[in-house]
């Protein structure tokens, strides 16, 4: 959107039937009727970047997508008691936090004047490239360090605010949106919880698959041309500068490439490793990944009507299946879980009389000497799944399924090309952020950009479309200075804006 909108011409291949990747629907026909689930993201937080986005396109969000702030943020279900109504109301959520520990109720409000404080500070840095170590001591990198406490973890940080360990909970559990442990997360990370509590938590109408619909239609409408089932099978260079891109018909040439797919998967699969200097399969293979995730998305007859939208349950024993997740040997038994019931918002995801749930189960990334995801494996977490349900309080589920898919880590490396299942990409450790995650501009093949959750500043959706907007931004400015360039030298290259992506 934002290159065509400058006049870019731009062609976009995707190699599935739909737009969207992670963000795209799953869609399940029954006799009763469709069922409808997003794919991956259901939180939609902090649209302000999107509309931006829309809006500096000459266009209106508002007018293809429509976004409803919920009134609850989510049931916050701790294994043994309590269960939380969590709001952005911060009176109410004072009185929620106090039926887990008073004194704790008591220090919400300085957590969140001080994240306020750090997400102001901390917000030009996600909104600006950082191409070398020196991008560090820029003005607003040396403002924000003093709130980052580098060597603190998202737990530890909460530690200056809370006693009792489910409250840190309460506003850690957040650090899986980036696939990791709140135990290992830096304290950067407090302002997920933050963002939640401040700017609420909104569901797009029709799914999350709903924005991708406006996107690409508004893509379209700014001139992009769309190619579906189009996989790219290579990226083409001369001399370390990026030609254009090879698919099963015909090579394209393009003056840019912007890779949005997987960074890991893309560079592994579509760039041969001689053409890369940082970036080897070697040192691929090396980076630390996010958690991956196992999905079940049920249709089911009837509805739940006693659960909110959103519920988060944790168990009893977080810190050790968190480190069985990231060991990732086997799967954990004490397995928490997110369950999405979302027609209690929009009901025309599912046929009249039906509901769907969408479940997510943290498990770890494939690795060697991991989880094997056999059919007996996908079996077991099925039943490990339906037994933490009911311990959820999502009891009668199981007889009252009439549509069912799964996704294991091993599906989303196959189907959706996200390198070893890791959905959250490369973790979000200081060692790989900033300058050290791989650039917006590519740093290995002149005239590559990458987009999406691999490079800065990372993973979830407002984050990504923040990256999108460096990157192309990045874009814009090069192509303009080599057409100066051209211009100088009178030699005006022709089709000097066609941009791939
Ligand atoms: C289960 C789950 C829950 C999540 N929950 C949330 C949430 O609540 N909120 C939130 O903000 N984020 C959430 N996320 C994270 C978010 O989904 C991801 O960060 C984001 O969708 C990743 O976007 P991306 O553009 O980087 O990658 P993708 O969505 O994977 O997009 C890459 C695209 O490239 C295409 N592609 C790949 N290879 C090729 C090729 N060779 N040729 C052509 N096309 C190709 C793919 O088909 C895909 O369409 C969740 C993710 C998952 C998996």
């Amino acid at each position: 959107m934002l290159l065509a909108h400058e006049g870019a011409n731009v062609t976009l291949y995707e190699r599935h039937g739909q737009l969207g990747g992670r963000s795209s629907a799953i869609e399940g026909e029954t006799e009763a009727g469709a069922f409808r689930f997003d794919t991956g993201p259901t939180f939609f937080l902090y649209p302000q970047i999107l509309r931006d986005i829309f809006t500096r396109c000459g266009l209106r969000m508002e007018d293809t997508i429509t976004l409803k702030k919920l009134d609850e943020n989510y049931d916050l279900v701790f294994e043994n008691g309590p269960s939380l109504k969590v709001t952005s109301d911060i009176d109410v959520l004072e009185r929620e936090i106090a039926r887990i520990d008073l004194q704790d109720a008591g220090r919400v409000r300085d957590f969140m004047v001080d994240n306020r404080a750090k997400f102001r500070n901390f917000i030009p840095v996600l909104q600006r490239p950082f191409n070398s170590v020196l991008d560090l001591l820029r003005t607003d990198m040396l403002r924000a360090f003093p709130k980052l406490r580098p060597l603190a973890s998202v737990d530890r940080d909460l530690s200056r605010y809370f006693r009792d360990p489910r409250t840190r909970l309460a506003f850690s559990f957040q650090s899986k949106y980036l696939g990791m442990s709140p135990y290992r997360c830096p304290s950067l990370f407090t302002i997920l919880s933050f963002m939640e509590h401040e700017f609420g938590i909104y569901h797009p109408v029709g799914g999350t698959m709903a924005v991708m619909e406006a996107m690409g239609q508004a893509a379209q409408q700014l001139g992009v041309k769309i190619r579906l089932n189009t996989p790219v099978r290579e990226i083409l260079t001369r001399k370390g500068r990026a030609t254009g891109v090879l698919t099963d018909q015909r090579s394209e040439q393009a003056d840019a490439v912007i890779i949005n797919a997987d960074f890991g998967r893309a560079m592994t699969k579509l760039v041969p490793d001689r053409k890369r200097r940082r970036w080897k399969n070697r040192s691929i293979e090396r980076k630390k990944y996010s958690c991956s995730t196992f999905m079940m998305y049920l249709g089911i007859e009837g509805s739940v009507p006693d659960k909110g939208h959103h519920t988060i349950f944790l168990s009893e024993s977080y810190d050790r299946n968190f480190a069985e997740i990231e060991a990732g040997k086997m799967l954990s038994e004490e397995a928490s879980l997110y369950i999405q019931n979302v027609c209690v918002t929009d009901p025309h995801q599912a046929p009249a009389g039906h509901s769907t749930l969408y479940v997510l189960m943290p498990v770890g990334h494939l690795r060697d000497g991991g989880v094997d995801w056999t059919d007996e494996t996908r079996a077991q977490a099925r039943s490990l799944v339906m037994a933490r349900l009911e311990k959820a309080g999502f009891t009668d589920i199981e007889e009252r399924i009439r549509f069912e898919k799964i996704i294991t880590p091993a599906d989303w490396e196959e189907r959706y090309d996200v390198h070893k299942g890791a959905v959250f990409n490369l973790a979000h450790n200081l060692g790989q952020m900033l300058h050290r995650r791989p650039h917006n501009r590519f740093e290995d093949i002149r005239g590559v950009y990458l987009a999406g959750g691999g490079t800065h500043p990372g993973s979830g959706l407002p984050v990504i479309f923040e990256g999108a907007r460096i990157s192309s931004d990045l874009v814009i400015r090069d192509l303009a200075s080599r057409r100066r360039f051209a211009f100088f030298n009178r030699r005006s290259r022709k089709g000097a804006t066609h941009v791939t992506s």
